[in-house]
């Protein structure tokens, strides 16, 4: 992916302050940058081209691939489809932009700008992922549904504050544990054979759920670079290995979700 020369990169302390998040990657900074400079590195190598491209990939094959695989002709509850193209999207569309412009010459406050937007990403898919899995375990309780549809949404736009507003790592992420939790209950209710949903998507729900938390569990102790701080600056570090697992977390959420949306098309709710 390196066509062009970039400028000259930086090492960990000669980069921006806000820039040396993770003391464990020692080289390969971009310098501080207009728009159209930012845009450039998408074809030099630096230690942000992995990050990019990890989560850029999957956006453009998400945004062709989804719409032609959810069966739309299936789907009795069209807005869950709609909801959830959107949920699968919403990451690695905040993530590209993040991590792309992170070095633009606003400075501090663009970069504090551009981690909430990252934030919001991660929040919409917590929120909107969810609503297909909330709607199916409680399909044969309309009543009780609206009433969790709405506190979820309620509870989860307070997250979202949380989130943007938190000032380290583990409480941001710490943030969206009760959003887990509220799930959690779900999956749970699904387990014990109250709740709705297809037989086939809990497994998938929970596959997706242990892929998010091993990737978060990765980030926050940046292992493998904190073992060998400048072996992984371009690849394979922490970062990286986070946003490869939410994409198969993501493409778990897809499979279950698709099992739910086929399964209420054809369920019958016993007092119908
Ligand atoms: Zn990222």
């Amino acid at each position: 992916m390196a066509f062009l020369n970039g400028p000259r990169l930086l090492d960990w302390a000669n980069s921006p302050p806000h820039l040396q998040f993770n003391k464990y990657v020692l080289t390969g900074y971009r310098p501080i940058s207009s728009v159209q400079e930012c845009i450039k590195s998408l074809f030099y190598l630096h230690n942000e081209l992995g990050n990019i491209y990890t989560h850029g990939i999957p956006l453009l094959c998400f945004l062709v691939l989804l719409p032609l695989n959810i069966p739309w002709s299936q789907i009795s509850v069209m807005w869950l489809g709609v909801v959830h193209f959107l949920a699968c999207l919403s990451p690695q569309l905040g993530s590209v932009v993040y991590h792309l412009f992170m070095n633009h010459e606003g400075g501090e406050p663009i970069y504090k700008t551009l981690l909430t937007l990252d934030m919001c990403g991660i929040c919409m898919i917590n929120t909107l992922g969810a609503l297909p899995i909330v709607y199916s375990t409680l399909l044969c309780y309309p009543f009780t549904r609206t009433v969790a549809l709405l506190i979820y949404i309620l509870l989860s736009s307070y997250a979202i504050y949380c989130a943007i507003t938190a000032r380290s790592r583990v409480r941001r992420l710490r943030s969206f544990a009760w959003q887990a939790l509220f799930r959690f209950s779900f999956f749970l209710l699904r387990w014990i054979g109250v709740g709705g949903g297809s037989p086939t998507s809990l497994r998938h729900f929970l596959t997706m759920d242990a892929l998010a938390v091993l990737g978060g569990v990765i980030n926050i102790t940046r292992i493998p670079e904190r073992f060998r701080p400048g072996l992984f600056d371009y690849w394979c570090n922490s970062h990286q290995i986070m946003h490869v697992l939410v994409v198969v977390s993501i493409l778990y959420l897809h499979w279950g979700v698709l099992d739910d949306l086929l399964w209420i098309n054809t369920y019958h709710c016993p007092s119908d």
